[in-house]
């Protein structure tokens, strides 16, 4: 896997409102000073030891707190909707989970591959903390094959083929703690894959003051994220189409699972964003848009926020072309015009499409441009011009 290099850390990564950049200074910017801290300088390894402290195919186990054993020795996964039924020596689906004589592993407790510290507004999270850094991490695997996967080379790995870090949950906090990070992300590959070290750092990071945020496909079971709920403050799904062919096709995954998903985050309170890449060709049928938020506005709430994402060309979809701007802009006012009432822009840094409005007054309550956070018109979680309470985690 790749590594962002070096960086300083800002705390807050602030600009003035007037601040203009080109989409190249802007992307400068993000390449100096603000991406991700690399994973050996936030755990704490030297630079003359860094080759050896993470090295290839460490794999640490742990035993499978969702599988069901078989007489015979296959065990069944109880963790996301591919439900895989495991021969004794074999693998999961997501390829970090193995039989080990009747008995069923996480490969990846305590190993991630990535560990960054990124602006919340990357995972994105507009409604959360605005400003401020996430201590960010994942381990190899992913329980999708999703074609237009911008870490596919972490995702579609095996624990054995990146480099992997052995960091313990308590480390994960103190290291999160000391660098001024006010979140956790579990991010980069579907976390649900990596399910018990989550849940152990979640549940440290509740103690510790700090929140837990997870951006996932949202491929999880009720049961497992029913408990991980008990800990989770912030959730962002990718609502990737809104048609089960894109999922069997695109991902190889489901997209009714993914809509339970969402409803039971609803209803246990985590504060929810969904996120929708849309793909020329793929899943940029406006009808299609339009059905998915009103479902959205039907059973989620007009304040649920969403983020319209620019597809760029790569991994296995690189001879399709860049989102055209027009198809965001025609999206993000289908939505509007179905009610929803925090509706993004993303991956155009600059486009006005990525500030936040309020629906009452209609003025400017946040301002962004890329990852960066100018002017914030909130007082007490509630629009500083009239009043209006705006959904979120905003202290
Ligand atoms: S988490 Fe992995 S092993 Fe478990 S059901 Fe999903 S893909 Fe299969």
């Amino acid at each position: 896997m790749r590594n962002s290099g070096y960086i300083e850390l800002l705390p807050r990564h602030r600009v003035t409102p007037d601040a203009a950049l080109t989409k190249r200074d802007f992307l400068k910017f993000c390449g100096a000073s603000l991406c991700a801290l690399s994973s050996s300088y936030l755990i704490g390894y030297p630079e003359p030891v860094r080759a050896q402290a993470a090295r290839k195919g460490l794999i640490k186990t742990k035993q499978s707190l969702y599988s069901t054993s078989f007489e015979g020795g296959e065990v069944q996964c109880g963790l996301c909707p591919h439900r895989c039924r495991v021969a004794k020596g074999k693998r999961g689906i997501c390829r970090v989970r193995e039989n080990r004589d009747g008995r069923y592993y996480s490969l990846v407790y305590g190993n991630p591959c990535a560990v960054h510290l990124d602006p919340i507004e990357k995972k994105p999270f507009f409604h959360i903390l605005p400003g401020t850094t996430s201590f960010s991490l994942a381990t190899a695997g992913c329980n999708f094959q999703c074609k237009f996967c911008q870490n596919w080379e972490i995702s579609q790995a095996s624990p054995e083929d990146v480099y992997s870090y052995e960091v313990s949950p308590e480390l994960i906090v103190k290291k999160a703690k000391e660098i001024g990070a006010r979140s956790v992300a579990y991010t980069y590959v579907e976390p649900t894959i990596f399910y018990e070290y989550m849940l152990d750092i979640c549940t440290l990071v509740k103690k510790s003051g700090l929140l837990n945020v997870y951006h996932s496909n949202g491929f999880i079971n009720p049961d497992p994220l029913k408990n991980l709920c008990k800990v989770l403050d912030g959730a962002n799904i990718d609502l990737k189409g809104f048609t089960e062919d894109f999922y069997h096709e695109l991902c190889n995954g489901q997209l009714t699972p993914v809509l339970e998903t969402l409803k039971t985050l609803k209803k246990e309170k985590v504060h929810l964003e969904i996120t929708n890449l849309i793909i020329p060709t793929k899943n940029d049928e406006l009808s299609v848009l339009r059905e998915m938020c009103l479902w959205i506005k039907r059973e989620l709430g007009t304040d649920t926020p969403i983020h319209f994402s620019r597809f760029y060309p790569l991994y296995k979809l690189k001879s399709l072309p860049p989102t055209p701007v027009s198809t965001l802009e025609k999206a993000r006012e289908a939505a509007s015009s179905a009610g929803l009432e925090y509706v993004y822009i993303g991956n155009i840094p600059g486009h006005a499409g990525e500030n936040t409005f309020c629906p009452k007054c209609k003025k400017m309550i946040i301002q962004r441009t890329g990852y960066m956070v100018g002017e914030i018109n909130l007082k007490d979680g509630k629009c500083r011009h009239c009043g209006k309470p705006v959904p979120g985690i905003w202290t």
